[in-house]
């Protein structure tokens, strides 16, 4: 891997507790920045601490409770990354969850919820970090949005009709801020995913499968059915590494793109 020293500069990842956001926290303390993380359940957020702190004793890290809809709590966690570390220059949209259910089962108020969490959770912490972000990339230093997005927003699947739908638009958000920022120096891009073991997936495992099958035999007849071509799960990391890409000057002269973080699954040219 392509070696990037991001000493002195710091890095936020919405819901960086666990899955795909711990694993990009993970990378950015590796490389040398001071990271903070957020998320909404303190115990998750506590043994996520830990487990960096082990890994990297002696990095910067702030972890904090924070929901990414509270628009009091995403100002208090961008304020304490300014007590902190006195700067952003890299922030990643990370947090929330998809959502299974098709028109039929969809109500009015699961519609709001969702596009509330793939809007808002985008929209509040890009607002309350703007600021900092702002004096980065006037400073003629990287700075730089990623957005967490999925293959559903190209690629609509009916069994998760909402989720398809907002991701549709957090693609065309992604582009509109890309443009919008780039004056103040400020990249935004985003990655899509397929599928990727992650907390979510752990969840649905506890409940879906078969008494006594393995992780490995759920996953792997899972991405049977889907079709994946690459024939499994992507892993954390692997969504991780393309997020770091964007986030970084390894992507300098890329914004208001997307990496697909698929295993193949995209059917357009
Ligand atoms: P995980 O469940 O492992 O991680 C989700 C993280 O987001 C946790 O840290 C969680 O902590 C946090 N979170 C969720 N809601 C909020 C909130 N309202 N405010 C603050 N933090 C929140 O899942 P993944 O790593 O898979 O998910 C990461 C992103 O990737 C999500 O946006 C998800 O929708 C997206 N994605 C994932 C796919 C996959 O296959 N894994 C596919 C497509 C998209 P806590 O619950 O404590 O708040």
């Amino acid at each position: 891997m392509i070696q990037i020293d991001l000493t002195g500069q710091v890095a936020v990842v919405t819901g960086g507790s666990s899955g795909i956001g711990l694993a990009t926290a993970e990378l950015f303390l590796r490389a040398g920045a001071s990271v903070a993380i957020c998320g909404r359940d303190s115990e998750r957020l506590g043994e996520a601490q830990a487990a960096l702190s082990a890994k990297h004793p002696g990095a910067q890290l702030l972890a904090q409770r924070c929901d990414v809809l509270d628009a009091d709590q995403v100002n208090a966690f961008a304020q304490a990354v300014q007590e902190r570390f006195g700067r952003t220059d890299m922030l990643v949209n990370n947090a929330g969850q998809g959502r299974v259910s098709t028109f039929a089962d969809t109500s009015d108020d699961a519609w709001r919820e969702e596009l509330d969490l793939k809007y808002f959770g985008v929209i509040r912490p890009t607002r309350a970090f703007l600021p900092m972000l702002c004096d980065t990339g006037g400073a003629g230093r990287n700075a730089a949005i990623v957005n967490v997005n999925s293959l559903l927003a190209l690629q609509p699947e009916p069994h998760m009709v909402a989720t398809s739908s907002a991701r549709a638009g957090l693609l065309s958000l992604t582009k509109s801020l890309a443009v919008e920022f780039a004056p103040q120096r400020i990249r935004v891009n985003s990655i899509l995913i397929g599928i990727v073991e992650s907390g979510q997936w752990r969840r649905r495992y506890a409940t879906q499968a078969e008494p006594g099958q393995s992780w490995e035999d759920w996953t792997g007849e899972l991405a049977r059915k889907k079709n994946i071509p690459l024939g499994r799960f992507g892993r954390p990391e692997e969504a991780a590494q393309a997020l770091f890409y964007l986030a970084t000057p390894l992507s300098s002269y890329t914004t208001g793109s997307h990496i697909d973080v698929s295993g193949g699954v995209a059917r357009h040219v």
